[in-house]
């Protein structure tokens, strides 16, 4: 590994440490040269296991690359999908697979993606899961729906806000100063 500060070829480890759930390794390192500390994170490299039998390297850039055209005039910025992205990576090393199934990486998309929009949502969900007709699109909407029922008595923020933005504000401010 060379010195990020002199380009020194080499660099000597001080101290590893196994992260809490055990899928990385950090490293305190040394420069014997410039004699800067740096750290680097060892991690095991997700792979993807196409439907056609080859396996490629996991690209966060890649599964986001879809999610990013149904966001497509929604109000979904780049740092919204970067986090959509770190969350499916996050999500498929958890599952702890040693190749994952490419369509397994399409399912880790559509739950975090339906939280952000829910619109590029049923895009992505009509793509992804080939929906043939609008009828598709009713039986998704209406999945939807069923599961926001529990907590739709809930107002929310935005709503809160609708109904009385500013005394719920002044409520918050008073609540900081206790
Ligand atoms: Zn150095």
């Amino acid at each position: 590994m060379h010195c990020p500060y002199c380009r020194h070829t080499d660099s000597r480890v001080l101290d590893s440490r196994v992260s809490e759930d055990g899928t990385s390794i950090r490293r305190r390192r040394c420069c014997p040269k410039c004699e800067k500390r740096f750290t680097t994170v060892e991690a095991m490299q997700l792979t993807v296991l196409k439907r056609s039998g080859a396996t490629e390297p996991f690209s966060r850039e890649k599964a986001v690359a879809g999610v990013r055209k149904a966001c497509n005039g929604r109000p979904v910025s780049e740092d919204d999908l970067a986090r959509l992205g770190s969350c499916v990576e996050d999500e498929l090393r958890a599952a702890g697979w040693a190749e994952i199934p490419a369509n397994e990486v399409g399912l880790a998309i559509l739950g975090p993606l339906r939280e952000l929009d829910e619109v590029a949502y049923l895009r992505f969900a009509s793509v992804y899961r080939a929906f043939e007709s609008a009828e598709d699109f009713e039986t998704e909407i209406a999945l939807l729906r069923a599961e926001r029922a529990p907590t739709a008595d809930e107002p929310t923020y935005d709503e809160q806000a609708a109904a009385g933005g500013e005394r719920s504000a002044g409520t918050r401010g008073a609540e900081r100063h206790h």
